[in-house]
């Protein structure tokens, strides 16, 4: 057991200023991936600041139809929400395919997206993990691929991004509110997490002490026509091998508009700006979409054991698509 002080925020403010100026210091949100990790070995922090007292939680409608969730909201919450059940169908299906209902039930927001990779290798305190410790190797290059990396990957890190719930806002174009010690910013989803390049340390662009305060969602109207699908090895309690998060436009059998993100694929969720493009005033039908799908995906790089992601990808990219133009999305609940 290694000793570590536990604390409840009384404000946000406080709240950054005391992990700011503490390195060894970390927010707790529901604690189910920060406390595994330091149960693992992975994390040491010597103190805990407790966010679940600050009033960071619900779903709200702003004036301009931007929908703000706060970053304390509860995964459970947001997926039942009707708003977000209405409005953006692919956010509630993602929640729903994450994880278990007692784990979304404490799970936040702001911990949901920055949530560490599930790699086999970073969680396995025993063997060298550029991610955990810098400069020690990684074990994943030579070792087992099935769930990692084909897209944006490095020699340093093949590792991929776990949240469902991030490749849905990602598709959707949601954005990070912040509040720093030098004030608030605003960073796009698709922003916040980090291809690994030579620092796979370092998962997202915000600093330490930043805190994610809400997501806000803007309002396009065709996020109401939206789709989440996960491949997984097991129905419930799986993490992605692929999933897609997708939201059309359509107008008289063509596509006027699309927002599509893969997770599964990379280390962080990725926006498919090229089958966007691809898909844009074209007809909606299987051979298109099948062509803007491999538009995105001629980049992929597998490693040993998984070169099936990438037909994966095209397929289940193909699917959700022909389900939205169908309107064979099912109900997210
Ligand atoms: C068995 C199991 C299965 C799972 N399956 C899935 C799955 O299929 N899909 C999926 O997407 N997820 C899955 N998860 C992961 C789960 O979704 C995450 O553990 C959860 O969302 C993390 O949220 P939390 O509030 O508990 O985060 P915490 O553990 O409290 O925090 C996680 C990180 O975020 C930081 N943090 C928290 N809140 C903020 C904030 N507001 N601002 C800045 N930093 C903050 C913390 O310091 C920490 O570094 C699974 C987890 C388990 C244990
Ligand atoms: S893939 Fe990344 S997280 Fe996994 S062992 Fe390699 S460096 Fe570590």
């Amino acid at each position: 057991m290694i000793p570590f002080e536990y604390r409840r925020a009384e404000d946000v403010d406080s709240a950054v200023a005391t992990v700011t100026g503490n390195d060894r210091a970390a927010f707790l949100g529901g604690g189910t991936n920060l406390v595994d990790h330091m149960k693992l070995g992975i994390a040491r922090p010597e103190l805990l600041v407790d966010l679940t007292g600050l009033p960071l939680d619900g779903v709200e409608e702003l004036p301009d139809g931007t929908v703000r969730i706060g970053a304390g909201t509860r995964n459970s919450d947001v997926a039942a929400h009707p708003v977000i059940r209405r409005r953006y169908p692919a956010l509630a299906q993602a929640l729903l395919r994450g994880a278990s209902g007692q784990l979304r039930t404490l799970a936040t927001v702001g911990g949901n997206l920055l949530q560490r990779t599930r790699c086999v290798y970073f969680q396995d305190v025993t063997t060298p993990c550029n991610k955990r410790e810098p400069g020690q190797g990684c074990s994943a290059l030579e070792g087992y691929t099935r769930y990692h990396a084909v897209l944006g990957a490095s020699e340093h890190c093949v590792a991929v991004h776990p949240s469902d719930m991030a490749v849905a806002l990602t598709a959707l174009d949601a954005v990070v509110q912040i509040r720093g010690a030098d004030g608030d910013r605003a960073v796009a989803v698709a922003d916040l997490h980090r291809l690994p390049g030579a620092h796979p340390e370092r998962d997202t662009v915000l600093g330490h002490g930043e805190l994610i305060t809400a997501v806000d969602l803007p309002p396009t109207p065709f996020s109401a026509r939206s789709w989440y699908r996960k491949a997984a090895d097991r129905a419930a309690f799986a993490f992605a091998l692929v999933s897609v998060a997708a939201a059309l436009d359509l107008d008289d059998g063509h596509v006027t508009d699309a927002r599509i993100a893969f997770g599964g694929l990379a280390h962080k969720p990725w926006r498919a700006t090229l089958t966007e493009h691809a898909l844009r005033d074209r007809p909606a039908t299987a051979g298109e979409f099948r062509a803007a799908a491999e538009a995105e995906l001629a980049d992929a790089r597998p490693l040993a054991g998984n070169a099936f992601k990438v037909p994966m990808a095209r397929n289940l990219l193909v699917a959700v698509l022909r389900g939205l133009v169908d309107d064979r999305a099912e109900d997210p609940s």
